[in-house]
């Protein structure tokens, strides 16, 4: 069985994958194990060459790799080409730091009478599984493949079936700086096809990303076997503009936080908070703003045509509670969504409280900074936010009390791009950690040998 790719934009088929069953992701598995002992065995610093290899094998490959991410996701060409870039800057990261963070270290005991001489080291996995979604086609899955790799596992990748041709795309340019063995694999299919990796035994760790209802079900199947995993869930993602903040930078990131990708971020602006004393200029300057953009030059369409139902009862939802500022419905015009900004609309409503994944965002006027976090916090969600602030110590109190993997001062979702830094999210956004040093240690289990002298 088939299944096609289609360009949201014009409805053309892009490409048409096999459909691979339960036996197919078994044959996978079997033959990335055998991959993983010889991927382990080569040792760190010829991985780190191979993958420094695939790095350049991919910067190469930049432009015919962002095409077909932009034929399939629909996003604008300079967007694709910005989330490869960022792409390589990870996996160059991944390569360079992995024996330096993984490799074995002498360990002070402090035993009193005991005399030991202990070391500490991170050991491949074997198998990862990794699950992608469709919004960054090549930067989402590429946060967890490129770790995965750089700690001396094989992977076997199930990317979204809106955008399997980038995922095939990503194992066969890695089979040209590793032609040995299939160490990066890519399995195309539907939820179905996910869902035989994550039941798959031998799988040892599964890195999910997507909705937080399918990472339930990802967790269900891999609960079977007790194999952990690492979900990137959705966010409702807060931004609290302060008193001192610079108005118009904060504006200008609050919407460009906002249609980034068309709204369809995990770490998009959805909720806005402003203090009260700035909430009139701010919004003045959010409005001018956004009347200033346009479809297919700024943003593209909504890669996925169900979440144009999603996006519509949310602004529904939203012009029915409060106050319409900018669109309505009827910025609803599949398959683009103009933005749309609504202020007044209750905390309880669908949609402050649910993901819209659109370039919609609501905003609501706060007595001061703490009312502006309390409400921040109060989604079941945690991913990313944000806060505008010129007092750095002001603005540093709100982050770290903000209840999210991480926070944005003045600026919005620079995390995400950032190698050195760890990104994940809290509640209903998932758990665990991708990128930086922690994302490598999620790919890998800490081995101690603590020997008698
Ligand atoms: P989704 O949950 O519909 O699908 C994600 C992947 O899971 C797809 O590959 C799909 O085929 C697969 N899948 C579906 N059912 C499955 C099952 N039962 N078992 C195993 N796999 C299954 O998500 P989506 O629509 O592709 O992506 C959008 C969501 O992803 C949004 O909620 C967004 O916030 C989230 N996201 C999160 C991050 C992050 O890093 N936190 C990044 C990007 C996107």
């Amino acid at each position: 069985m088939t299944f096609d790719s289609l360009n949201p934009a014009t409805g053309e088929v892009v490409g048409t994958h096999p459909q691979h069953d339960a036996e197919a992701v078994k044959l996978a598995v079997t033959r990335a194990e055998q991959a993983a002992a010889w991927w382990a065995e080569l040792g760190s610093g010829e991985r780190r060459r191979r993958l420094l290899d695939y790095k350049a094998i991919v910067t190469q490959n930049l432009r015919p790799l962002a095409e077909l991410v932009h034929q399939e996701t629909g996003k604008p060409r300079g967007d694709a080409v910005l989330e490869i870039v960022l792409t390589i800057t990870h996996l160059d990261w991944a390569a360079r730091n992995a024996e330096k963070v993984l490799g074995r270290r002498r360990v002070a005991t402090g035993l009193i009478g005991l005399n030991l001489a202990a070391t500490l080291e991170y050991l491949p996995l074997g198998v990862v599984g990794v699950i992608g979604p469709w919004n960054y086609p090549v930067f989402t899955p590429m946060g967890s493949i490129s770790y995965a790799l750089a700690a001396g596992n094989a992977v076997v990748f199930k990317p979204s079936e809106l955008t399997p041709g980038v995922g095939v795309r990503l194992a066969e340019l890695f089979a040209q700086a590793v032609p040995e063995h299939p160490v990066l694999q890519t399995i195309t299919g539907l939820g179905e096809t996910g869902a035989a990796l994550a039941g798959d035994p031998r799988v040892k760790k599964v890195a999910f990303t997507g909705s937080t209802a399918t990472a339930k079900r990802v967790m269900a199947a891999c609960a079977r076997n007790l194999t952990p995993i690492v979900a990137e869930c959705g966010g409702k993602d807060a931004f609290i503009v302060d008193a001192d903040a610079d108005l118009r930078a904060a504006a200008d990131a609050c919407l460009w936080g906002a249609l980034s990708n068309a709204g369809q971020t995990c770490v998009g602006v959805e909720r806005v908070y402003v203090v009260d004393q700035v909430y009139e200029p701010f919004m003045r300057e959010l409005k001018e703003l956004a009347s200033t953009v346009k479809a297919g030059e700024h943003y593209g369409p909504i890669t996925m045509p169900a979440q144009l139902d999603i996006i519509r009862r949310h602004i529904e939802d939203a012009v029915k509670t409060g106050r319409a500022v900018k669109g309505g419905p009827e910025s609803v015009r599949a398959p683009y969504v103009d933005p749309v900004i609504v202020e007044d609309v209750p905390e309880d409503s669908a949609a402050v409280r649910e993901e819209t994944f659109g370039p919609t965002i609501t905003v609501r006027r706060t007595r001061d900074a703490k009312e502006a976090l309390e409400l921040a916090n109060a989604s079941a969600y945690g991913l990313g936010g944000t806060v505008f602030s010129r007092d750095t110590r002001g603005a540093m109190r709100l982050a770290r009390l903000m209840r999210s993997g991480a926070t944005a001062i003045n600026s919005v979702i620079s995390f995400a791009g950032v190698p050195s830094l760890p990104f994940g999210g809290v509640g209903d956004s998932g758990f665990g950690r991708i990128h930086g040093a922690d994302g490598l240690r999620e790919f890998a289990r800490p081995k101690a040998i603590a020997r008698q002298r």
